[in-house]
């Protein structure tokens, strides 16, 4: 990884008939405890959008990044296109991510990679909240199963935290997005289960819902046929 550095980039307004080109300023390693004031824009995903300077169509500008969270002692990898994300997770293997760790964290930490901001956001959020995002992608499996039976196939489920509300977005196979209030005993019932084990094992650096799907089956919030509430 080299030196901290940010790029200009030129990007092409994504509605039709505008076509303005604008100059964003994007992050490729970001050190986000010496930029501090970026770490809201890292939350809700506007580092990754920009705002057409002419007719104001707020389009995405995803791109790959290092991410480093000192404070909560965090590698993140932000992997757009597949090639990246290959490269990525064979670096993920090798000795030199642990040297980049030692050099930017000053410890070991923990490597994640991840595809997509929303994603990154994501680690972001369950790590300033003091989760383990394992536990958190083994209740989200487990959830995801529960409200496919209740009401309809649920896609993705991501945890959000803003204003000390913690939450769930629920992403609906048809296209539907739901919420879900968090509720911590879910997390301290799913830990109560595989924390142990978990802490014996060496983790992977790609964590997701996928994970969890191969590492357990149902949880203990399953088996109490409790209905969860979606709004
Ligand atoms: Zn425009």
């Amino acid at each position: 990884m080299e030196q901290i550095h940010t790029i200009q980039r030129r990007v092409t307004c994504t509605r039709d008939a505008c076509g303005q080109q604008d100059v964003i300023t994007i992050y490729p390693r970001l050190i986000i405890d010496e930029m501090p004031r970026l770490r809201p824009f890292v939350a809700d995903g506007s580092l990754f959008t920009h705002t057409c300077s002419v007719c104001h169509t707020i389009y995405p500008t995803p791109y790959s990044m290092y991410y480093v969270d000192r404070r909560n002692r965090l590698m993140i990898i932000v992997a757009i296109d597949e090639k990246e994300y290959q490269e990525a997770v064979q670096l993920s293997f090798s000795q030199q991510i642990y040297a980049w760790m030692m050099k930017y964290i000053n410890r070991k930490g923990m490597l994640r990679i991840v595809r997509t901001p929303l994603e990154l956001s994501e680690k972001t959020a369950i790590a300033a909240s003091h989760y383990d995002d394992r536990i958190m992608e083994i209740l989200k499996y487990s959830l995801m199963k529960k409200l496919s039976k209740q009401t309809k196939d649920v896609n993705r489920l991501f945890y959000n935290a803003f204003n000390k509300k913690e939450e769930f977005a629920v992403l609906f196979n048809d296209g539907q997005i739901g919420h879900v209030d968090f509720e911590k005993r879910w997390y301290q019932e799913t830990a109560r289960v595989y924390a142990a084990d978990l802490k014996t094992k060496e983790s992977p650096a790609v964590i997701d819902m996928n994970w969890a799907k191969h590492y357990a089956e149902p949880v203990p919030i399953e088996e109490t046929g409790e209905p969860v509430s979606v709004k």
